[in-house]
């Protein structure tokens, strides 16, 4: 097989929806801006928003404290400590990035972060504080300073969804913002020139605004966060079917750096059947003195690296795969015994308390433990102003591809990503508004077929992409996993006599599988190793490779693939 026109032959033959199947919608509002999402970059966002332009509508899948946000745990970077600097953590942010991040977003999301940070506090977070009453901050894997603050030990992120959340309460009967949970985005509207003018959902409520509607609007602001739901297990909630990558899609925006996933190595293993949302064990864990070993008993991360348990994340998902293979096992054992109970308890009461609940105790029970998919460099493509490549659509946050994170997130760097560029987007929304630009338009019918895939499809789905595009891939995994994705909407259909309406299940699995193809495709044309993207064929980073793979759908429903160089 040659991988290089298998890949190429692969991505020719991909087919994709331009529109969802859906009823017509049975009401319509309109509002200058609509912000999809409610993680901490769609609640900063709307927040930011609220006062600035007429009227904002918050849109969100189920309760304004959904997302990845509220389960974020080790905290948020920033140089905020006088012995550190914002140019050192350019430098790590880069090194991660592994020669592919946008120097000049890094350079403003590590700049602008401590201001995004202190005004997080005066929205009411409560960051963890030393005996002065300093904002006590941690060190985490790849950060050559102390930075990371964070909030309840290990629970940084449900502290700062707390206190958003709280700030959108005091002003939800502004008659400036209107908040709708249990509300879908199902698609985007665009005018005849192809600009974004709106949005489809579904909403579970009462009265007016009740299952199928429209909102018509200036800008829409995707804030949609991961892709977990991609994958058999993932540390990401179930809301993260990738809706906002799919509609950006379909609207004809650009994705990048799809190929590049994190996948974290000590995520709590339950067992083959397990799946969905699995409970996350930091690495600050390994970084207090906690090791791994195989199920025979042996450390095995001490001869694969210097750092043994604490080499970069990549490393140790990789170290783990091979181990698991060959000891014919599907996990490995996290021992933190010896660091004691009332260590783990005080240091670590999340993880303890999701343990205990999953039947572990932290301090006695060697703890089960495989990757699992943990966070999406890739995404939308937008500049350092979160505008995506289609006029009126802008995109913050996990599922915007700012080029931050290049092919490998620096830790605790993606809620300051969703904290600085939702505030961008919003000020040049605020500001292009008030220059007359962001025309209200009219939606028109957009070319091109409407399709849907079937729910029972989505756990074959999350198979496919599991096996095929793991933490470690190569040209066969990548090209079976394409022929299979292919075959998925056909063979539902025929196997299991199943005929897909459009609901809820059926939208999320269609987003899950666009974004699934875009994914393969991409990583299957990245012929080397570099970040996130581990191929056991190609195991080194090349020369060649430091470009970026952008992609996005013609009005046929084809994926046009570009390599793009990095903007420095
Ligand atoms: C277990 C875990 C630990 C983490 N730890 C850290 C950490 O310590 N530090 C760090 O920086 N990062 C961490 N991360 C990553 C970080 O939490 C996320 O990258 C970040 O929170 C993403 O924020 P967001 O606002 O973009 O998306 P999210 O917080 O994921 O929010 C997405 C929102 O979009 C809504 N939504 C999705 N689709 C639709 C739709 N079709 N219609 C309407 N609404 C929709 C969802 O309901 C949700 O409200 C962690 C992630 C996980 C899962």
């Amino acid at each position: 097989m040659n991988p290089t026109s298998t890949a190429q032959d692969d991505a020719r033959q991909v087919r994709l929806a331009r529109k969802l199947a859906a009823p017509d919608p049975g009401w319509s509002t309109s509002a200058d801006v609509i912000v999809i999402g409610s993680g901490v970059a769609g609640l900063t966002a709307a927040l930011e928003l609220c006062g600035r332009v007429g009227k904002v509508v918050l849109l969100t899948k189920t309760v304004l404290s959904s997302g990845s946000t509220v389960w974020a745990q080790g905290g948020i970077a920033a140089a905020l400590d006088p012995t550190d600097s914002v140019a050192a953590h350019r430098e790590d942010t880069l090194v991660a990035g592994g020669g592919l991040c946008d120097e000049h977003c890094v350079d403003v999301l590590v700049s602008e972060g401590p201001a995004r940070v202190r005004e997080l506090v005066a929205r009411g977070a409560l960051f963890d504080r030393d005996d002065d009453g300093e904002i006590m901050l941690g060190l985490e894997g790849g950060h050559h300073a102390s930075r990371i603050a964070h909030a309840g030990g290990d629970a940084t992120g449900a502290e700062i969804s707390r206190a958003l959340v709280a700030q959108i309460e005091q002003v939800r009967d502004h008659p400036g913002i209107e908040v709708i949970e249990h509300a879908q985005m199902i698609d985007l509207l665009t005018d005849e020139s192809g600009r974004v003018c709106g949005a489809t959902l579904h909403v579970v409520g009462e009265g007016t605004r009740d299952g199928v509607g429209a909102v018509h609007a200036r800008a829409v602001v995707l804030a949609t966060g991961g892709i977990g739901q991609l994958y058999t297990s993932s540390t990401n909630p179930p809301q993260a079917t990738a809706d906002g990558l799919a509609a950006a899609l379909r609207v004809g925006a650009e994705l990048a750096d799809l190929e590049f996933v994190q996948f974290h190595p000590t995520v709590l293993w339950l067992g083959a059947g397990a799946k969905g949302q699995l409970t996350l064990i930091s690495e600050a864990v390994r970084g207090e003195g906690a090791y791994l070993l195989d199920v025979d008993g042996t450390r095995f991360m001490r001869s694969v690296h210097p750092l043994a348990e604490l080499a970069p994340r990549d490393v140790v998902s990789h170290a783990m795969v091979r181990q698991m293979a060959a000891t014919g096992s599907d996990h490995v054992l996290l021992d933190a015994r010896h660091l004691g109970g009332q260590f783990l308890q005080q240091r670590f009461p999340t993880i303890t308390e999701r343990l205990h609940a999953a039947g572990f105790e932290f301090d006695n029970d060697l703890i089960p433990v495989a990757p699992a998919q943990h966070f999406h460099s890739g995404g939308i493509v937008t500049d350092d102003h979160g505008r995506t490549t289609v006029p009126g659509l802008y995109a913050v946050g996990e599922c915007a591809c700012t080029g931050v994170h290049g092919a490998n997130r620096l830790a605790s760097n993606s809620l300051l990503e969703g904290l600085v560029f939702a505030h961008r987007a919003a000020r040049d929304i605020a500001a292009q508004i008030d220059g007359g630009a962001l025309p209200i338009t009219r939606p028109v019918e957009r070319s091109g077929n409407a399709g849907l895939v079937a729910g029972a499809a989505r756990s074959r789905i999350q198979r496919v992409m599991t096996t095929g595009t793991g933490a470690v891939r190569d040209a066969q995994s990548l090209h079976n996993a394409l022929v299979a994705l292919r075959n998925v909407p056909a063979d539902v259909h025929l196997r299991e006599d199943v005929l897909a309406s459009p609901q809820s299940a059926e939208w999320e699995t269609s987003n899950i599988f666009a974004t699934a193809v875009a994914l393969s495709v991409a990583a299957s044309l990245r012929e080397e190793s570099r970040g996130g993207h581990f191929r056991a064929d190609f195991p080194e980073p090349t020369e060649a490779g430091r470009h970026r793979i952008v992609l996005s759908l013609d009005e046929a429903g084809a994926l046009r693939t570009q390599r793009r160089s990095v903007t420095m």
